[in-house]
Order: structure tokens, then sequence, then C-alpha cells
């Protein structure tokens, strides 16, 4: 019988849950549309307040329990209802928000390689992070090992950037985001990984 690969101390997945993440169901995510597989993973950057690491905030918003009074920023987008399927914090731990068969609402109006709506066919990773601080590389190598597990597991054809599906409308996961890096802890030569995968 075949056994999907574990990863870093990931995997299975069961029931679009992947073990040895740490679950936090969010609410914001419904059925992917008939005939919709899995076939593109986005990578994101998020940090809230922004440009500052470690408070609860992330998971407050894809949780839709984000205090609109504890920040300025909070009061504008604590009405959004938004989620990811994965966040990978600074240190590397990884959290699940969505099962990986559902639909995360992560991408909005977007498009890859001709099709619209990309939460239709894309899971979703976020990681702690912004524009102006490199990542660590404890999150390169929890993300290299989540992909590996999950192009196990769906028939992915490429990993992009928000940026890249959204463009003029997203610059995540921004300039510090090192996708020669992860091409090389991933380790899957035939995978399309990068900026350009798919857009053109
Ligand atoms: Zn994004």
């Amino acid at each position: 019988m075949f056994r999907e690969p574990v990863e870093d101390g990931l995997g299975p997945l069961a029931g679009g849950w992947l073990e040895g993440a740490q679950h936090c169901p969010s609410p914001n995510c419904d059925a992917r549309p008939a005939g919709n597989e899995v076939k593109l993973i986005v990578v994101h950057a998020i940090s809230l307040p922004p440009d500052e690491f470690g408070g609860p905030g992330v998971e407050q918003l894809f949780t839709n329990a984000l205090d609109p009074a504890e920040h300025p920023y909070y009061a504008a987008i604590s009405p959004l209802r938004v989620s990811a399927h994965f966040f990978i914090r600074r240190d590397g731990r990884l959290m699940q928000f969505v099962p990986t068969d559902a639909r995360a609402w992560h991408a909005g109006v977007s498009s890859w390689n001709g099709c619209e709506r990309c939460n239709d066919f894309s899971i979703g990773i976020e990681l702690e992070g912004c524009d102006t601080q490199p990542f660590e590389p404890a999150q390169y190598t929890r993300l290299a090992a989540l992909l590996r597990v999950l192009c196990a597991h769906y028939p992915v054809e490429a990993v992009t950037g928000h940026s890249d599906i959204a463009p003029g409308r997203k610059t995540d996961p921004g300039p510090c985001f090192d996708w020669q890096r992860l091409r090389l802890a991933l380790d899957l030569p035939k995978l399309a990984c990068g900026p350009a995968s798919g857009t053109v």
C-alpha cells in the first residue's frame, strides 16, 4: 500500500488535516467547486500588526477574533473574512486553519495560467514576514517539508507567490523571500517554483 512520506515530523494528511501541524479551524472556508483539484500552491507573507512578529494577530484574523480596538490597522481589516490553509511562524512552527481539501479564502481576485479565482484550485501558505526583513532559515526548512508532503498528495503543477497571481494588487511574499533558497531546500527539480511559474 502506498504510504505518504512523513517529512520533518509532518504528515500524513488525514481528512485534509496535516499531522504535525497545530490545528486551529477557521470558519472562513467552503467547498472547492466541483471539478477543481489542487494544482497550485500560493506562498504569502503576513505580519500583524504590520512588521511585528510573534503576536496572536494572524490567528485572530483567520478566526474572526481580531479586536478592532487593539491597533489602528486592525480597525480596517477586522471585518475581512479571510484565511489560509497554513501559517509558518518565524521559528518554523506550523499552524493549519483550513483542511487542504476545502477552499481557503487567501488569494482574492487572481489568475494563474489562464485560470481565474485561484482559491478554487490552490493551497495557501502564509509565512510570518514582511517586505523589509529576511525570512528565517527555520521557515524555509518547514516550508520545503510542507511542500514535499503536499506535492506527494496532490497533482501540484507549480508553487508561486501571491504577487504573481494578483500583480498590481499584492506584493507578498515580497522582495525578501528567497525563491532560490526554497528551490534548493525543496529539491524537486521538476516542480515549477518561483515568481514566474505559470504566469506567462
Ligand atoms: Zn497574500
